[in-house]
């Protein structure tokens, strides 16, 4: 699933840069949360707490530990069949195939290039199903999912259509620049892509978005939760009027808390899940709201995109010399004349999917350090606010864990590999440990 998403613009905006930079204070659900290096500041105060800062009752502790492990191992077998599935078409000669039924079929190159993509997306997606089946089944059985069969295949079919529509304009992009530049296409298909990164960042909250879930103007049904939200916004020092405040109905699919920043320009805007309105308390959200705040004013949006660019551009360089590559080795026995063939797709891929993966500690690193400095900021917006920012940021992470059954002792090997957010556990610790208002101290991003 990950490779398409990388390679696909559009999608690849909306998977690469959107949950990475815009998931909220919240989920703590599977690989979303830990660090290394990103609490270099909390490490020294929070690292001999009497008690954790965030812990869960025997039973419940039991079946985070299960279901982390089960997302864990989910995840990587994801990315390893993905990956596997490529080979197996490449070396079964069943990419050479579809590229002959494409051909076959018309001499115009539009007709060619969707019928190959189509082929393609149609086989990878059904051999991914039985897993992606797997991971409903595992949120639904763990409660973190109420959403029932019939929905969920409806968000699978809206994903494929995207893809396909989407994803088929940029091959046949792909392929013009190829031809075009057969040596640096790596670089001049890499300029249009990111201009779909943005465009997708523009759009997503405006076209894509509304296609899986309902929005509603937040001061509609919350209008005393708004108000509150003003308060650290002013505190800001910023401007987010309510109307680019919203609320998400989650709630119709999922059970954890999440609230996100997306969108730039005309589009940005802050989205709270009503999970988190149904569960939180208006302190907890007013924390959780100051660490989405902290990604709009931090500017997380634009400085994701431009490190995704930088991320695409390598890939992109590595896709080129690694298709190069794999093609003089072993383009005959795969039936696969160069990279003008309609089958050299699943080549690139191969090579991008591989070194994205690689690349996954590089990106979820970044992700974490952003997240990070979301909390401090989080944290400082609602001083003077709430009563106790500490307890209140930590408490919020409590109930996030809880909800999201975040395994408080995460294995540091999966943290550095697979984790978006700092876990659980650091983030609540920092929490409870960071007070810049102490004398000699001072707040990063706050004046006071
Ligand atoms: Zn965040």
């Amino acid at each position: 699933m990950r490779f398409r998403g990388m390679m696909l613009g559009l999608l690849m905006a909306v998977a690469l840069v959107g949950p990475a930079m815009a998931q909220a204070g919240g989920s703590a659900g599977g690989p979303v949360s830990s660090p290394v290096g990103t609490t270099q500041t909390a490490g020294g105060a929070a690292a001999q707490p009497e008690k954790p800062a965030y812990t869960l009752p025997p039973e419940k502790l039991q079946q985070a530990i299960a279901y982390s492990r089960a997302r864990t191992v989910l995840g990587f077998a994801e990315t390893g069949w993905g990956i596997a599935q490529l080979v197996l078409l490449l070396v079964l000669g069943i990419a050479a195939w579809m590229r002959d039924v494409a051909v076959r079929r018309s001499s115009n190159r539009w007709v060619q290039g969707f019928t190959f993509f189509l082929l393609f997306l149609l086989v990878t997606t059904l051999l991914d199903l039985p897993l992606s089946m797997y991971g409903h089944h595992l949120s639904v059985r763990y409660g973190q999912s109420v959403q029932h069969w019939g929905s969920w295949f409806g968000d699978q079919a809206k994903g494929f259509g995207l893809t396909y529509v989407f994803g088929g304009a940029l091959v046949m992009l792909l392929f013009w620049v190829m031809g075009k530049s057969p040596r640096r296409w790596w670089f001049w298909f890499w300029v249009p892509t990111m201009a779909a990164v943005v465009l997708g960042v523009f759009l997503s909250p405006l076209v894509i978005d509304p296609l899986f879930n309902k929005f509603e103007p937040l001061s509609q049904s919350n209008p005393a939760l708004v108000a509150r939200l003003e308060q650290v916004v002013a505190r800001g020092g910023i401007e987010i009027p309510a109307d680019r405040m919203f609320l998400m109905k989650a709630s119709e699919k999922v059970t954890g808390l999440n609230a996100y920043v997306t969108g730039f320009g005309a589009s940005k805007r802050v989205v709270v899940w009503d999970t988190s309105i149904a569960k939180a308390t208006p302190d907890e959200i007013s924390f959780i709201f100051g660490h989405e705040m902290g990604h709009y004013v931090l500017n997380h949006i634009y400085k994701g995109i431009a490190f995704t660019g930088v991320v695409l551009l390598v890939l992109f360089w590595l896709g080129f010399h690694g298709m190069q590559w794999l093609l003089a080795r072993y383009g005959a026995g795969w039936r696969i004349a160069g990279q003008g063939d309609w089958a050299a797709l699943v080549v690139l891929l191969l090579v991008v999917s591989a070194a994205a993966f690689l690349a996954d500690p590089i990106t979820n690193g970044y992700s974490r350090a952003q997240e990070h400095e979301a909390d401090v900021y989080g944290q400082e917006a609602i001083h003077g606010i709430v009563a106790d920012p500490q307890q209140t940021a930590q408490a919020a992470f409590q109930v996030l864990g809880e909800q999201s059954l975040t395994d408080p002792n995460p294995s540091g090997f999966v943290e550095f590999w697979t984790f978006g957010h700092p876990s659980v556990s650091r983030r609540a610790a920092f929490a409870a440990s960071y007070d810049p208002w102490v004398a000699g101290q001072s707040p990063r991003y706050f004046t006071k």
